[in-house]
This record gives structure tokens, sequence and C-alpha cells, in this order.
């Protein structure tokens, strides 16, 4: 049996991806060194302006005055910027109070981290061994085949644990088929995807309860812009308390607005477990303190009127650009758009065109879409004025870009 390559092909990735890196970075759209004009806009070295459209902070809660006061606040109060110490051992009091105040907001047990990233890395391994599953036995793990690179990174420590399997995307018999077949399986997926789709989340409930699936959700694009009190896709898809059979985490680093990242856990799971044995959480980093008083001052935006009405306007927002361009998420209800162009040197190009209008789309190619299908990716955001939003998509007629 090949042995080599059975989870990942770096070989490939960097080969097959490279070329567009380079060709992007020779038309001036990586790198980009930039200041914050506070107008809406950055500003290059040669004073040149533009648009960020490749933004996921949605809401804007990353410039909202009560989130920057946040963080000067607990940093003028504590004068240090980092305990360097494991919080498994000695952490700042106001990162339980963060954890109290998202736990009570989200209606889940919730622990921060400093990234989604590092949150995964620290938990699959533990799914995989079985140590967060209600039984304590190994499960097969099943990745869905588009989840989120985070993830799909940490499959090979998995499958030293117990067998991976990567399953066809949103394919639920595929699934129901190993329900049947294994008393145990736990299955990885995003909830909003980042190119676009969501997890059929009520039809993985329905396994759920009928044989007991166990499911993990990174949701990281839909934190903070869905839900009453932002708890994300997922987290309001489920009714009265986090079951001990599902884990969601996501980035607070995108809608959030600030950073590091959050796992939801239902009431049987072993948190001192998790803060013990889930690596990365429990190494000499947690959240820096500045980022604690801004994640702090978030989470209390969060449920309150100011966050409906900055979801609202992200919506409103999305419906307008699904009005004037035509692209695979249409009336998805989801801030990420991805145009289709086809060649990876024509996506370059195209956003080469549109930042000389002052709009910053990125370049997407292999290996973040299929080889062949490049496309440019425009993120939509609820502090996107109406005036800009408009000339966006001026510039993307003009351009006579595919769906316009
Ligand atoms: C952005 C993203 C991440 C990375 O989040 P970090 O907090 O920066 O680690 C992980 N998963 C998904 C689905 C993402 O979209």
């Amino acid at each position: 049996m090949e042995l080599k390559n059975r989870y990942r092909n770096t070989e490939s990735m960097v080969g097959l991806g490279n070329p567009s890196f380079a060709a992007a970075k020779e038309a001036g759209l990586l790198d980009l060194a930039v200041h914050n004009t506070e107008r809406g806009t950055l500003a290059l070295p040669d004073g040149r302006e533009f648009i960020n459209t490749c933004s996921c902070s949605y809401l804007g809660l990353d410039s909202h005055p009560a989130v920057l006061q946040g963080a000067i606040d607990v940093l003028r109060r504590e004068g240090t910027l980092c305990m360097s110490i494991s919080r498994l051992r000695v952490r700042l009091a106001d990162l339980d109070h963060l954890e109290e105040e998202l736990s009570r907001r989200w209606r889940a047990r919730t622990i921060v981290t400093n990234s989604a990233s590092s949150a995964s890395a620290g938990l699959l391994p533990l799914i995989a061994s079985g140590h967060l599953l209600p039984d304590g036995q190994k499960p097969i793990l099943v990745f869905d085949k588009s989840a989120h690179f985070s993830m799909n990174l940490i499959k090979p420590i998995c499958a030293d644990e117990t067998h991976v399997i990567t399953a066809p995307h949103n394919d639920i018999d595929f699934l129901e088929d190993l329900c049947r077949k294994h008393a145990r399986v736990a299955y990885v997926a995003d909830g909003f995807y980042s190119m676009g789709g969501v997890a059929i989340v009520h039809e993985l409930f329905r396994l759920q309860e009928r044989y007991g699936l166990f499911l993990y959700f990174d949701d990281s694009h839909s934190l903070s812009l869905y839900g009453e009190a932002g708890e994300g896709y997922v987290r309001a898809a489920m009714k009265g308390e986090l079951n001990e059979r599902t884990i969601i985490i996501g980035s607070l680093g995108k809608g959030f607005g600030t950073a590091g990242g959050a796992v939801m856990l239902g009431p049987g799971h072993h948190a001192d477990l998790v803060g013990r044995f889930a690596g990365p959480l429990g190494w000499s980093q947690s959240l820096s303190i500045p980022a604690i008083g801004a994640s702090l001052a978030s989470a209390r935006l969060h449920g309150g009127e100011e966050l409906h009405a900055r979801q609202r306007r992200l919506r409103e927002n999305v419906r307008y650009f699904d009005e004037r361009v035509a692209t695979r998420t249409v009336g998805e209800d989801f801030p990420i758009k991805v145009i289709d162009v086809g060649p990876e040197a024509m996506a370059v190009e195209r956003s080469r065109q549109l930042m000389e209008r002052g709009f910053y789309a990125s370049a997407v190619f292999f290996p973040i879409v299929p080889k062949g299908r490049a496309g440019l990716r425009i993120i939509l955001r609820s502090n996107l004025t109406h005036e800009d939003l408009r000339r966006l998509c001026d510039a993307l007629v003009e351009l006579a870009v595919p769906g316009t």
C-alpha cells in the first residue's frame, strides 16, 4: 500500500498553486502594506487608497468604538499584554468573564481559544480518540470533502487514532450508510462553507437523533452574522441546550470583529479535559489581553439592537449585490461572493483591473479552489456604504465580469 500523501499532497499544492501566487504578486495584489484612513479606505505608502472588499469582518465590529475602548481599558488596567503561562494554571479573570458572557448569550458552555485553527488542532484528536464522545469510545471519523483546510490539516493526526474517511460534500446517504454499519460515527464539517453553501444541519440532526451521530462544526463564517445573539447558523438551528454529541467552534476574528476562537461544548463534555489535553489550547499563549477586553465588549453587543441593525444592513448589501451580479450563491444570504472567471491568469487580471478602480477583491485559485476554476472573491460587509457598493457593482459591470 502507498503510505505517502494519503491525506495531503504538499508537492502538488505548491507546484500547482505557486505560479498563480507569483502572478498575483507580479500584478501588485499581494503583500500590500497599508494603514487605515478611518474613512472606510486603506492607504498604500504611495498615497493610493482603496476599499477592502475582502475583509471577513462582516459587521464592522473591528472598528466599533466600544470594542476599541474595551481593548484600551483592559490594557491600561492590567498593564501587560500577555501572561505567558498556560491558561490552565493562571489566567486573566476577564477571560472567565468573557467566557461567561458568551456562554450565557450563546446558551452553551463556551471556551475561548487563540484561534479557530488551534481549537480544531486541539479538539479533533480528542474526538478521534473517543475522549469527547459521551461513552468515551473511538468513533470512525468522517470529514466532509469541502471541510476547511484548518480541519483537514489535522486528518493525519486523527488517522493515527482511528479510521478516517473523507465523505462527498453534504452526502447524507453516504453518512447514513456509515451510521448503519458502525456503532459510533463522528462527522466534521463547516457550518457556512467559505466558498458558499451550508451544512445540511436538519438532516444531520435527524441522523444524530436516530443513530447518535457525533457532530463537529466549524461555523467561523456565520458567527455574529447569524442568530439572535450572533450564535451562528448551526447553533441557531438547534433547539434548546447544546447536546453532548455536538461541538461548534468558530473564529472570533471574522464577524465577531476581534481575535481568537470560540468552542461551544455540550453539558456532558469535560471542559477540564479540553484544557489539559487539547494541545495548543493549553500552551503558554492564551488570548492576548487587549483581545480579551475587545472581545468582552463585542460579546456585550451580541444580542442587542445594534447587532441586529448591523445584521440587517449586511443582508441589504447582500441583496443589492445579488440584484446586480449573478454568482453561485445568489439568494443564499451569504456575504462571500465568488465570481467564476476560469483561467488563473484571467482572475489575476480582473483583480488588478478592479484595484485600478479602487477596490481590492482577491483572485482565488488553486489550492483555494479547484484547478482551472479561478475566480474573484468579493466579501460584503454591513459597513460598506450604499454608494461604495454601487460603485463596486458599476466597476464589475464595466469590466464585464461574468454574471453582470
Ligand atoms: C477563517 C477560518 C478559519 C481560521 O480561523 P482562525 O481563527 O484564523 O484560525 C477556520 N475555519 C474556517 C471555516 C474559517 O473560515
